[in-house]
């Protein structure tokens, strides 16, 4: 967009308001959000995000109504963890919960309560995860339990506020939706401003599609990326020893036994069967030609993942579009009342995901899939549509945010920093240079812990369970296939960057215990 266009808008917003052309807006002005968060959803299957892969209209509304973040990270790729730093803005050493198993401290300081005590009437719907119940934050919550605190695609269980545990028949993020649009409508106090988190388990694994979706792209061929048949030279011997491989991701039911027993059994029970067979009936054959193939010998070498590819991403699409309509309903229930002017829609994910890059479908690692955080942000008259973000956020960000947004007070104890100044696109001067990333969860999917810096050119990791490093210059590399750590050529920079590590690590006070064994699995 010309910047004449965003200043004439800009002005534009401030006589309306001026004048007041619109005294229900003036009257009422705390701002109203929507928090909407997925889970392992894949940049590139956004296709507001550019070289997507499949079209997601609804999640890109937001985008083209609003702003888009270009460098926004997690700063710990995985499920518990990232959603800690956002309720907290703080790193996993500050608000505890370093893995997936770490307890939950509600009463620590949190956004939500934040906005609770200020007079906004909050929810919280969906996906939760975290290993103690959610607390007096929420107003009204109601969460999906059963699989470890993941939830059920079908037929999932409940708990909440009002209602405790119930069973519902549908689909997860359909309900979840339904469930979000009935507290806007119904339930929730309409004198008060409102702050509802609405959190999918889509796209995590594992992975089983809604029966409209199961038919779309069935028979397209849909575009590998470059890195599918990685060969892992040129890296630390991590990347070769991982166990994330797209073969493993997918539930499919097993071929003819409709066989209930074993891990599969939770999730496959959970339908009726009816359902259970309508599911085999689409995906039998699929298997029935995997096992023709695999007999005469057409899957050898690379032509298995080449194979399994095409059958992870398009489950993994297919989940992804029942988000995207779901987003849609949401959105189009808020524009349908008088709310919207006064709303702001935020969409991310807990964090990225390796959808093939590399031949992996899993997150954790510090590469750029699995770093990285969709965002996406709707605040009609403040955000200037079409807006690009360049600057550097990270999800200790979004709790002072949302703060400093609804004109409260952000604790000083919060470690992010609120973005709202770069909502502009043009980073102001002494906006952050790099972001800090700790992974804990040692040795889960055979990934050991690690720290690392990122700038907006390079990135250092730091493998310190065994002393190992690699460093990317991400303009020339992009797809992270050679660490140039020994190459004499970066000298400076690697030397930079590690000082950058040492300020953060201070910065962020992270304790020397973290790097001294025995580490948390
Ligand atoms: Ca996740």
């Amino acid at each position: 967009m010309k910047p004449s266009a965003r200043y004439i808008y800009l002005i534009l917003i401030a006589i309306l308001s001026a004048v007041g052309c619109d005294s229900s807006r003036i009257e009422n002005t705390k701002p109203n959000f929507i928090f909407i968060m997925s889970d392992d959803h894949a940049n590139r299957t956004i296709s507001a995000y550019g070289d997507s892969i499949n079209h997601t209209p609804n999640i890109d509304r937001l985008a083209t109504e609003g702003a888009i973040f270009i460098n926004s990270f997690c700063a710990n790729s995985i499920c518990a963890p990232s959603r800690s730093s956002i309720l907290t803005g703080k790193h996993n050493h500050k608000n505890g919960v370093y893995t997936n198993g770490s307890p939950w401290y509600g009463s620590q300081t949190q956004f939500p309560r934040i906005f609770k005590k200020n007079g906004y009437e909050t929810a919280l719907i969906g996906k939760w995860h975290l290993n103690s119940d959610p607390g007096d934050e929420y107003d009204y919550f109601k969460i999906l339990t059963g699989a470890g605190r993941q939830g059920f695609y079908y037929n999932p269980s409940f708990l909440s506020s009002e209602k405790g545990n119930t069973d519902e028949s549908g689909y997860s993020t359909d309900l979840v939706t339904k469930e979000a649009i009935n507290w806007l409508r119904d339930i929730r106090d309409p004198s008060k401003p409102f702050l509802p988190l609405v959190q999918y388990k889509a796209v995590h694994v594992p992975r089983m599609p809604e029966f409209r979706f199961l038919e779309n792209n069935s028979e397209d061929s849909i575009p590998e990326p470059e890195t599918l048949y990685d060969d892992y030279e040129h890296r630390a011997r991590y990347a070769r020893e991982v166990n994330m491989f797209i073969w493993k991701s997918n539930l499919i039911p097993p071929y003819r036994t409709y066989d209930l027993s074993g891990n599969r059994y939770i999730y496959f029970a959970r339908m009726t069967e009816e359902e259970r067979k309508r599911y085999h009936a689409y995906y039998d054959p699929w298997n029935a030609e995997y096992e023709e193939m695999k007999a005469k010998g057409m899957l050898a070498g690379d032509m298995e993942k080449k194979y399994w590819y095409q059958r992870f991403i398009k489950d993994y699409l297919r989940v992804v579009d029942a988000i995207d309509e779901n987003v849609g309903k949401l959105v189009d229930f808020l524009d349908a009342g008088e709310l919207a002017e006064n709303t702001i829609v935020i969409y991310c994910s807990d964090q990225s995901y390796f959808t093939g890059e590399h031949g992996w479908a899993e997150k954790m690692l510090m590469y750029e899939e699995a770093l990285q955080m969709p965002l996406l942000m709707r605040w009609p008259g403040k955000i200037f549509p079409g807006t690009r973000i360049q600057g550097m956020v990270q999800n200790i960000d979004y709790a002072p945010t949302l703060l400093d947004i609804a004109g409260l007070e952000i604790p000083e104890e919060m470690q992010g920093r609120s973005f709202v100044p770069i909502l502009d696109e043009v980073p102001p001067d002494d906006w952050r240079k790099s972001i800090y990333y700790h992974y804990y969860e040692h040795g889960g999917h055979g990934v050991p812990r690690h720290e690392g810096v990122r700038s907006q050119r390079y990135k250092l990791i730091n493998y310190y369970t065994d002393n190992v490093w690699e460093f990317f210059d991400l303009e020339k590399d992009p797809d992270e296939m050679q660490s140039v750590y020994n190459d004499p050529y970066y000298e400076v920079e690697i030397r930079s960057m590690k000082e950058e590590l040492l300020r953060l690590r201070s910065y962020y006070e992270i304790p020397d215990s973290v790097f001294v064994p025995p580490f948390v699995k």
